[in-house]
């Protein structure tokens, strides 16, 4: 019997392509002039920071000191402030009465103002932000202690994500189910506990 929920934010909660045009913007300004990259670099690196945080992308690509900075600099002073949209199916999680969690990699001061921006804070019994600029902190190591925290074993939790490599890895890592919402089916493959196109299907498999 599962008692709490541990939510991803980006691209679980909400579309990071609802926002991506306001949102990255100067960044992508920087990559296109980056001499260093070539044009498939750019376009790929492009593509992946809308899935995947700042410094994994930077790394995979060979930003180099400067423009890894540069970017860094830029993203971690960045806000979103414009109104954003959960999809429509997080209405049925958020009704849901089980404990949750939310556990997002990223900017500080942008993840907390998505979450503003989504009025979501009230939802969950927790927020954490790990941010690689400020913790070498990981999800796994946030997820562990939350279960510790509150006397939850592996069991009675189920991790939700869009991600194989990030929340979905950690949390098998340590013995907890998971839930890969991939509504594009981006991750055939990908070796998980429950996989669905729809995200209200996550009720579906806790009852
Ligand atoms: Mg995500």
């Amino acid at each position: 019997m599962k008692k709490a929920l541990i939510l991803d934010l980006d691209n679980t909660i909400y579309p990071v392509s609802s926002i991506q045009g306001n949102l990255f913007g100067e960044i992508f300004n920087l990559i296109d002039v980056a001499d260093h990259l070539t044009e498939q670099v750019k376009l790929d690196a492009k593509d992946e920071l809308t899935r995947r945080p700042y410094h994994l992308v930077a790394n995979k690509y060979n930003f180099g000191d400067a423009l890894k900075d540069k970017g860094n600099d830029l993203l971690k002073e960045i806000a979103y402030e414009l109104p954003m949209q959960p999809f429509d199916d997080y209405a049925q999680i958020r009704s849901s009465p089980l404990i949750k969690f939310l556990v997002t990699t990223g900017f500080t001061k942008l993840q907390w103002s998505k979450v503003k921006m989504l009025d979501i804070e009230q939802d969950f019994a927790e927020i954490h932000i790990v941010d690689p600029e400020l913790s070498t902190q990981t999800k796994k190591d946030v997820f562990a202690d939350i279960l510790k925290r509150h006397h939850l074993s592996t069991s009675e939790v189920l991790v939700i994500g869009d991600d194989p490599e990030s929340e979905i890895r950690a949390a098998t890592e340590l013995g907890i189910e998971t839930f890969l919402y991939d509504p594009e089916n981006k991750h055939p493959e990908a070796s998980v506990t429950f996989k669905s196109f729809s995200l209200k299907e996550v009720l579906d498999v806790l009852y």
